[in-house]
């Protein structure tokens, strides 16, 4: 099953903002073996985004034209191995690949380091490569952010409907803007996506099968390092500008409003 372009074109339009179709190009990615089985939310990042803004200024794009910077970030991204379905911008979501084929964008909970313990486990964001370690702090410390929504005995790969497989999820990528946070027409946008997901593929609307790669994949992207030790923090996307509630109250609101 796929969301049809043409619907999701509609309902973006309605709010104020526009869509567009890469999904024939860019990379390929192989039929899912199972339905869809929810939806992830990530962040490519403020230095990459950042990046490719100012090449897309450099080659010439006005610095005020939201829709045609959103264009040529949505055209880099296509390229990338590890991608989400769709990408939403400032002004623009992007549909980068059909729905019944499965991207790469947050990869599977059954590494060793995702056992029982998983908590004295993390893989910080950090400076060169990142690798797994023993952390060494009070786990429920480290984790507290993720234990405060799915419980303190609590495992990702239980809590969540695609077991250790968060691929079997559509990815959805927003882009920050300059501020590194996130618009309120890309928020709603955002949002009505979501709702349009959810009818399409009768995902539920709550946190156990619309999450943020966060809580998804915590190891991965639930740390950083600060003054030599891990510390606990969520950054995929980044929770002071994607409130996953609030998001999910949006996505509801709009949903209510369909047919
Ligand atoms: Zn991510």
């Amino acid at each position: 099953m796929d969301l049809p372009f043409a619907d999701l074109a509609v309902l973006i339009r309605s709010l104020g903002g526009s869509a567009a179709d890469l999904a024939g190009v860019g990379s390929v990615h192989q039929p899912r073996s199972v339905p869809v089985k929810g939806i992830i939310h990530h962040t490519p990042g403020s230095p990459w985004t950042f990046r490719q803004r100012a090449m897309a200024i450099g080659a010439g794009t006005p610095a005020d034209d939201l829709e045609r910077l959103d264009l040529f970030l949505a055209a880099a991204f296509d390229r990338r191995e590890y991608i989400g379905g769709y990408m939403v911008g400032q002004r623009v979501v992007v549909k980068l690949e059909v729905d019944d084929r499965t991207t790469w964008h947050s990869g599977a909970l059954s590494s060793q380091h995702y056992g029982r313990d998983w908590r004295a486990w993390a893989r910080p964001l950090a400076p060169g490569a990142p690798a797994f370690r023993l952390h060494g702090r009070d786990p429920h410390v480290v984790y507290d952010w993720w234990d405060a929504r799915y419980g303190a005995d609590a495992h990702p790969a239980r809590v969540f409907g695609w077991g250790r497989l968060p691929n079997r999820c559509i990815g959805v990528d927003l882009v920050p803007d300059a501020t590194g946070g996130y618009g309120v027409l890309q928020l709603a946008m955002a949002a009505a996506l979501t709702a349009l997901l959810a009818r399409v593929h009768g995902i539920q609307l709550d946190d156990r099968h619309v999450t943020t790669h966060s809580f998804a994949a915590p190891l991965e992207r639930g740390s950083v390092v600060r003054g030599g030790r891990v510390v606990g923090m969520a950054w995929d996307p980044p929770p002071a500008h994607f409130d996953l509630d609030e998001h999910i109250e949006r996505a509801r609101a709009v949903d209510s409003t369909l047919t």
